[in-house]
């Protein structure tokens, strides 16, 4: 899934935990956890960052992907969460707790987006085998650098408009705009 897809996929997740566990924080407040939470549905692609920068270079090793980076691992969001929900409750910090949980809802519903088609390593750093509900689909063959754009640009225009995940990813972004357009 690509960035639409996973901002939507971290606001529906937020909705979805502020509505079940309902809170007396201020409008400000709920829309400041409404705004991390959108992001945080994006943060574990910040390793395409790195990604890049490590094949600016060097083209070697076509098999790598940014997948395969520490923020691509659920335990190292659920571990960072927590930490933020135990200075919210040292703190006795209403907001700081909804935090830490909208970081949880937001990163992991990255992960479970990826879990269509891309597989995610759900049990790193006990396992690393990747779990997907089907498989991937094979990325044609490219003479591009790994991690650049023209290669994105290729994936997009050449793969991805087949798989499952794009027309889900229209879905997602479509219902979360009825419901942002809604609380507007
Ligand atoms: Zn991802």
């Amino acid at each position: 899934m690509v960035l639409p897809g996973h901002l939507a996929g971290g606001y529906l997740a937020t909705i979805a935990l502020l509505t079940v566990f309902p809170s007396d924080l201020t409008i400000n407040q709920i829309n400041t956890l409404l705004i991390i939470g959108t992001l945080a549905g994006e943060f574990p692609d910040i390793d395409l960052l790195f990604f890049n920068l490590k094949y600016r270079h060097n083209t070697a090793n076509r098999n790598d992907s940014h997948r395969n980076y520490i923020t691509h691992i659920p335990f190292f969001w659920l571990v960072s969460s927590l930490i933020v929900v135990i200075i919210g409750i040292i703190f006795n910090s209403t907001f700081t707790k909804y935090l830490g949980w909208v970081i949880l809802a937001g990163t992991w519903s990255h992960f479970i987006l990826d879990s269509i088609e891309y597989g995610i390593r759900w049990f790193a750093p006990i396992s690393n085998k990747r779990f997907a509900i089907k498989l991937e689909v094979p990325e044609k063959p490219t003479s591009d650098r790994p991690g650049s754009l023209k290669q994105y640009f290729h994936f997009l225009v050449q793969t991805y408009w087949k798989m499952s995940t794009f027309w889900l990813e229209i879905i997602v972004t479509i219902v979360a705009i009825c419901i942002l357009a809604r609380h507007l």
